[in-house]
């Protein structure tokens, strides 16, 4: 009786030995790809193996050996690149055709702070199921929408692409509003859409104030209005901005803001209506253009429009202007469909379109995917610790069928997602639960850190 009690205590406590192991599966994931593309170099390697570890790659190469216990992921038929960018985007803006015509002041009335960010929370889970994992989110986002999805994602509250948000735009009086005396004086209508900033002191409090509710990147309106900013204003809010590891995106609509911001050396120039002569300055200085180069689509644009856009872009280009792929997508009609199906397109479908923009523009596949990775790392900040596949790295990893490096197009079909080291798209489909918590579970204090 006493030895088959000993021996039934001796199977409970190896059952329960064996249990727990089985309860704690290995935290090591194996990529296999079958071709791994290097943005940088413009190449591709067969049959290669990325080990991910929790959040991070921890070995790159062929024949690597799979640690006991790992998650092995076959996209040996597929090619694997690293995640995409859009270095210009607002991710908690919808202006419509239908009620507002566009006209985003109205947006601002129509569609709360907490409606917008609903609406960045979807947008970013769109864009992710698309391939990009990171965005610059560069202003119009009420009160701080972009900071707070930053917020949530990094604290693992949904899936996201990682957010770099600047805040409200900073301009003189009037922002990109002309609004009437009443709105502006008595209704208060310029914020948060933009902070009106008239002088030093207003610039320095209003970068400060950016910083402080979680900005990674400081926009200026330097020439919304033709009292807009001076060279010395704009040099002011680079260094102001410098003391909080920010850097300057300048929205730019006139030659002549566009060469203000260029002498005061911004670190980018969004939207492109700048000349040859100030392609050539801005290569030679290192200053980011993100165009955002709308394509002709029957949703958005007139031919005459894409045919500038074509132009000013192909220009940039053969300038050698360090170039991001960026887009402004933040508006939706009823068009928005594809047209062989009839079901809506996504905002990563929309924001996939911008290519038809590059493609007329002559520019070859290697350089497209630079402007959507490598050169969106660098612009977006984050090239030190994420976006190229390489030990040490965020694991942020897709995979399309097709080859991108011969046809760009390739990008529009992602079959594989994975953020951070988790899965957030397998075989074309999404599968999210590994991204929802009921609480802060990453940073459990609430708070990030720079
Ligand atoms: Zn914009």
């Amino acid at each position: 009786m006493k030895t088959r009690r000993v021996v039934l205590c001796f199977l409970l406590v190896a059952l329960a030995a064996a249990l727990s192991v089985a309860q704690q599966p290995s935290s090591v994931t194996v990529i296999k790809a079958g071709r791994l593309i290097d943005p940088e170099t413009g190449t591709a390697a067969a049959n290669q193996m990325i080990l991910v570890d929790g959040e991070k790659i921890t070995a790159v190469g062929p024949n690597l050996a799979i640690p006991s216990g790992a998650m092995v992921i076959d996209l040996s038929s597929l090619t694997v690149l690293p995640g995409l960018v859009d270095a210009h985007t607002h991710m908690g803006l919808t202006y419509k055709e239908r009620p507002e015509n566009y006209y985003y002041y109205l947006t601002y009335i129509t569609d709360s702070t907490p409606l917008r960010a609903i609406q960045a929370a979807s947008n970013g889970i769109q864009l992710l199921n698309s391939g990009f994992t990171v965005v610059r989110d560069v202003g119009n986002n009420a009160l701080y929408v972009d900071a707070a999805l930053r917020q949530a994602v990094e604290q693992g509250w949904l899936p996201g692409p990682t957010v770099i948000p600047s805040g409200p735009m900073i301009g003189s009086t009037g922002g990109q509003f002309w609004p009437t005396p009443e709105m502006y004086k008595y209704h208060d209508i310029m914020y948060p859409e933009y902070i009106d900033a008239n002088s030093p002191d207003e610039i320095v409090r209003a970068v400060r104030e950016n910083m402080l509710f979680g900005a990674r990147v400081i926009k200026l309106c330097v020439d919304c209005k033709p009292w807009g900013y001076s060279v010395d204003d704009i040099k002011l809010a680079i260094s102001e901005a410098a003391k909080g590891g920010c850097k300057v995106e300048a929205h730019v609509q006139t030659t002549e803001g566009g060469q203000r911001s260029i002498d005061a050396g911004v670190f980018m120039i969004a939207h492109n209506y700048l000349t040859p002569e100030q392609h050539r300055q801005m290569a030679e200085k290192g200053i980011f253009l993100a165009g955002t180069d709308t394509p002709f689509m029957p949703y958005r644009g007139s031919e005459e429009a894409f045919k500038r856009t074509v132009a000013n872009l192909r220009d940039a280009w053969e300038k050698r202007v360090p170039l991001t792929f960026s887009t402004d997508m933040d508006y939706w009609n009823e068009r928005m469909k594809d047209p062989r199906t009839g079901e809506w397109l996504t905002r990563g479908d929309l924001t996939i379109n911008f290519l038809a923009t590059w493609k007329a523009a002559g520019i070859p596949p290697a350089d497209i995917l630079r402007a959507m990775t490598i050169n969106g790392y660098k612009a977006a900040d984050v090239i030190g610790q994420r976006g190229p596949i390489k030990t040490g790295f965020f694991a942020d990893v897709i995979a399309v069928a097709g080859d991108p490096l011969a046809d760009i197009d390739a990008l529009r079909n992602v079959r594989f997602v994975m953020k951070n080291g988790m899965v957030f798209k397998k075989d074309g489909v999404m599968m999210p639960e590994d991204f929802f918590h009921p609480g802060p579970v990453k940073t459990p204090n609430g708070r990030w850190t720079r």
